[in-house]
């Protein structure tokens, strides 16, 4: 089937700055259509109603849709959680404020995994998101909505999502779209709602590499706002695109074909094959701890998590009601109403897991590993300039047969994109063809703060 419709947005962006774009047409036509795209796959939680006198700068008048768990001024935000009904931030985080001194404007606020706790957007207090391939089947997740929108989309437009183990590069896979998670501390987190304050990368999807660089060279940058965040200065990545990758070192790591999908693992090797026509060397590595990742980023996603999670009690934000009892039972009554299934079983094994006499077998023991696997990047890195990968191990599977999975099988998908979101390096994802008429991803992912590496990859790629 046909998706969404490509428009190239540097056209675009031309075309507006000479003053050939009527705004006010623009804008309504743009709502009109997300309206209408609303309807049929449920991307928003919120679509913004009033955007304001917009600024003359370098994305004017781009339509940004940011993901649910991204403060917006005086627009709901919920993190895709009930226990967040109805929570209006009286700020801005900086990407989003970024946005708006450039010269884009927040269309609306993307549907999501209860704060990033799923693969599949499935885990949602308010809409899921349905695949505008095939609506019977996921977006991915948790950046479900992100994704969503981004492929539906009929006008230009650039989401803001987010990443804490892979929640940009699976719906990107599935949605035929582009993710990029940047390095950690690379962009702000400043305003965004915290699930694992040591992995989590705000980042973007585009329906090209082009939009997913722009964006990111808008957004990206030192914060001081954030205590994070890292002190290197953003540049044009746009510039990065279609340059030559002659010469360029591809490492392919073996254990990233384990287990996949066969189909798929072909289509990504066809893609290998044409970098190598393109002048790259393919080099095979080997990242033996790469098995590892899944269970120590659990364990430590779910620990963070936990803590996370304790302000929620009912009393300073989100979901309020008459306080009665003492303040044990308030929050107890307040969090049984508020969380979902996958938030509490995460709240307890996380607190399982860093609690005395645990800590060390598990938490602590996580942490080792999560060191270990940063130093075999860095190893894999002194050899090649970026690693080549499947995105996901499987299409995007249809929501009868999510039901049927149990929660162990769900964090089993996510073992291709778990080891480079906890080492905190760049990844890109790319779209390969499809199978059975169904999108694949090829991630590539690259050494701390080498993303035009990325970039130049994935724009040869794509072209
Ligand atoms: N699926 C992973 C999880 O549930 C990743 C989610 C994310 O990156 N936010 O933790």
């Amino acid at each position: 089937m046909k998706v969404g419709k490509l428009i190239h947005l540097k056209e675009f962006l031309e075309d507006a700055k000479n003053g050939n774009v009527d705004i006010g047409e623009f804008t309504a036509k743009v709502f009109s259509e997300t309206k209408k795209i609303q309807e049929k796959f449920a991307p928003f939680i919120t679509i913004n109603d009033s955007i304001g006198e917009l600024k003359k700068g370098r994305i004017f008048p781009l339509p940004i849709s940011v993901k649910d768990c991204i403060c917006t001024k005086g627009i709901k935000t919920t993190a895709g959680s009930k226990i967040l009904d109805s929570y209006m931030p009286p700020f801005d985080a900086t990407s989003v404020s970024k946005v708006k001194e450039n010269g884009g404007f927040v269309l609306g606020k993307t549907a999501q995994d209860e704060f990033g706790f799923g693969t599949f957007s499935t885990n949602c207090a308010y809409s899921v998101p349905k695949n505008p391939y095939d609506r019977e089947r996921s977006c991915g997740g948790s950046s479900g909505g992100a994704a969503c929108i981004t492929a539906a989309a009929t006008f230009p437009h650039v989401a803001i999502a987010e990443s804490t183990g892979g929640s940009i590069t699976a719906p990107a896979a599935f949605t035929g779209t582009v993710g990029l998670t940047p390095t950690y501390g690379r962009i702000s987190r400043y305003g965004l709602i915290d699930y694992s304050n040591s992995m989590d990368k705000i980042g973007v999807i585009g329906k090209e590499v082009f939009d997913a660089a722009l964006l990111f060279s808008v957004i990206s940058g030192y914060d001081p706002l954030d205590s994070t965040s890292s002190k290197v200065e953003t540049k044009d990545f746009t510039r990065f695109i279609e340059k030559d990758i002659k010469g360029m070192k591809v490492g392919i790591p073996k254990e990233y074909f384990e287990g996949i999908d066969e189909k798929i693992a072909k289509n990504i090797m066809e893609r290998a094959a044409s970098l190598e026509s393109l002048g790259a060397e393919l080099v095979d590595i080997s990242l033996p701890l790469t098995k590892f990742s899944l269970p120590s980023y659990y364990l430590i996603a779910m620990s963070e998590a936990s803590t996370n999670l304790a302000r929620y009690s009912g009393l300073r934000y989100g979901l309020q009601e008459n306080v009665s009892g003492n303040f044990s039972e308030y929050f107890s009554d307040i969090r049984e109403k508020g969380f979902g299934k996958e938030a509490k079983r995460r709240i307890m094994l996380g607190t399982y897991a860093r609690a005395a006499g645990f800590r060390e077998a598990y938490y602590i023991k996580a942490l080792k590993v999560r060191q270990l696997i940063i130093n075999e990047f860095k190893n894999a890195f002194g050899k090649v300039d970026v690693l080549l990968a499947p995105s996901m191990p499987i299409t995007a599977p249809k929501f009868s047969e999510i039901e049927n999975l149990t929660p162990l099988q769900i964090y089993n998908i996510d073992k291709l994109t778990t080891a480079p979101n906890m080492a905190g390096i760049p990844t890109i994802s790319v779209p390969a063809g499809t199978v059975s008429g169904l999108p694949v991803g090829v991630q590539f992912m690259a050494n701390y703060f080498d993303e035009e590496k990325l970039i130049s990859v994935a724009s040869a790629i794509q072209k």
